[in-house]
């Protein structure tokens, strides 16, 4: 019922959350120890789905940095840095047990603090675990070389890490771009310090916790919460790093690489996108036709990968679009608890931005359909409707900008060029979708796409921890997941051996 008062409705989140968790949020880990920010000024924990407030994280700063950044060096060159990679991996293991256990508190503070859906939360839970097992095993699978030079010379290449990675962390899928970046980091012999997102500390904070329980050593993860322009730019701006990885706006990215380029260290950054469905009229439609909506709307769009455009050849347009249409009238925005199609957005800053976009795309272009809100849900959640829009011209901002919300665009096209310009019209490169049934077509299209992965009758936004990830153009630069984030994660260092 819409009339269901305000309080009672905080005060059962308040408790939900309160009962799910077996750590103080308010405290980050530093050293091992966990204590209140140097400032002692804390930042409110929301919850989207009904806008109130449900506790406190601590807002760190500069001090924090300073402090973690110290933490991690010691720890590198002190038992870290002398423990086998076995060792590691066996640790990791351990955390990636006690993520699977405690898989289902995790989804629901991830609900309650993220608004993800229950079972899309669950799902990140156990990607999490997945990262973390993945990373396990191949911790002492990570070799150099050795390379024949002239006689006399030996000469052989050690894989080594960076010393102490900073990891900055968006709201939208917290915990498995954690567990990809830093499973990946500490399998390789790295120590970190992770800064997550103002609006979705508190799932990071807990596997910090578990890290713990694990037995990884004090200083080995270390976890600042706080404000982006505050912990945030400190940690990239901070001397101490051996290695940055990013992962957010574009606008963000482009600071943290200057950062990291004052300071001479690599940056891995992984950026927005707008990514393209490409359907041809020889495709199996019925297979597709589920993963061209779900693709986008998955988390409400908010994913960075999602295939915000769809890209449809003439003789087939129509019939998607119907059908497009038909399954967004039956998409349902509700609390996230209650695991419905969508969930909220993060924040009334994203509903707000996304909302724009609606507005310019009701105003300029066809609406070919939108979903609905469930009549109960709080007016103070940031719920908005799925909306698709058809006709779409390709240079139209709703089809070359990252709206980060659950908004789909349709546009035709002729033949394969016409879909190759269309598809790499834009400043991204992060994923391409191609439906056809025709081989050669599906080779060439993987060939001339420009982006960082192609999926060919399938579409797998951000699945696959095995799958290397990552962009080309403003999508960004560097690779995670897979083994590729472990070479990213090391560096070589060459050694010649003149013997005789
Ligand atoms: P964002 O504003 O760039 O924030 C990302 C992270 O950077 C947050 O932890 C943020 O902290 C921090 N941050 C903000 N300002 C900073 C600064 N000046 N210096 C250092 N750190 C700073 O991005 P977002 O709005 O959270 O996330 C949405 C964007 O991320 C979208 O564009 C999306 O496409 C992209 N994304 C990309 C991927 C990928 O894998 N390619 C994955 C997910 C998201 P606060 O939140 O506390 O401000
Ligand atoms: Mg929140």
């Amino acid at each position: 019922m819409a009339s269901a008062p305000h309080t009672p409705a905080s005060a059962r989140t308040s408790t939900e959350l309160q009962s799910v968790l077996w750590f103080d949020p308010a405290k980050i880990l530093i050293d091992g120890q966990w204590r209140p920010c140097a400032s002692g000024h804390v930042l409110p924990v929301e919850n989207p789905s009904t806008g109130q407030v449900m506790g406190q994280i601590a807002r760190g700063d500069a001090a924090d940095i300073d402090a973690a950044i110290d933490a991690a060096r010691h720890a590198f060159e002190g038992p870290w840095g002398r423990t086998p990679a076995a060792e590691r991996g066996r640790i990791l293991m351990e955390m990636s047990k006690l993520v699977q256990q405690r898989a289902e508190a995790l989804a629901m503070i991830e609900a309650l603090d993220v608004g993800k859906p229950l079972h899309q939360s669950l799902n990140d839970a156990r990607a999490l675990a997945r990262y973390l097992e993945f990373y396990a095993g191949a911790a002492d699978k990570l070799m150099g070389t050795t390379i024949p030079y002239q006689h006399g010379f030996t000469v052989y290449t050690l894989r080594e890490p960076h010393g102490v990675a900073g990891i900055i962390i968006p709201w939208n899928y917290p915990m498995q771009i954690l567990g990809r970046g830093v499973a990946a980091a500490l399998a390789a012999g790295n120590t970190c310090v992770v800064k997550p997102a103002e609006d979705a500390s508190v799932s990071t904070l807990a596997v910090a916790a578990i890290a713990q329980e694990a037995g990884l050593p004090a200083g080995v993860l270390n976890v600042v919460t706080g404000l982006g322009a505050e912990a945030g730019a400190a940690l990239s701006e901070h001397p101490g790093l051996d290695h940055l990885s990013f992962t957010g706006s574009v606008a963000t990215g482009q600071r943290i690489q200057a950062a990291a380029g004052r300071n001479v260290v690599p940056v891995t950054l992984e950026l927005g996108g707008k990514s393209p469905h490409i359907v041809f009229d020889d495709c199996d439609l019925d297979d597709a036709m589920p993963t061209l909506v779900g693709a986008c709307m998955q988390n409400a769009g908010q994913t960075c990968s999602a295939a915000s455009r769809v890209l449809v050849q003439r003789g087939l347009y129509d019939e998607v679009k119907h059908r497009m249409a038909d399954m967004y009238r039956g998409l349902v925005a509700g609390p996230a608890i209650d695991g419905h199609d969508l969930g909220p957005l993060i924040s009334a800053r994203q509903k707000a931005l996304v909302g724009r976009y609606i507005e310019w795309g009701k105003a300029e272009l066809n609406l070919a359909a939108e979903g609905s809100i469930r009549p109960d849900a709080s007016p103070d959640g940031h719920f908005v409707r799925a909306t698709l829009f058809s006709e779409v011209p390709p240079d139209h901002r709703l089809a070359q900008e990252e709206i980060f919300g659950p908004v789909q665009v349709l546009i035709p096209f002729e033949d394969e060029a016409d879909a190759l310009r269309i598809a790499n019209g834009t400043v991204y490169g992060l994923i391409a979708g191609v439906w056809t049934r025709d081989g050669g077509r599906q080779m060439r299209m993987a060939r001339q796409l420009n982006v960082g992965q192609v999926y060919l009758n399938n579409y797998g936004a951000g699945g696959g921890v095995e799958l290397p990830f990552g962009g080309v153009g403003q999508s960004g630069h560097g690779r995670e997941k897979g083994f590729e984030a472990l070479y990213g994660f090391t560096r070589i260092k060459t050694v010649t051996a003149r013997h005789g």
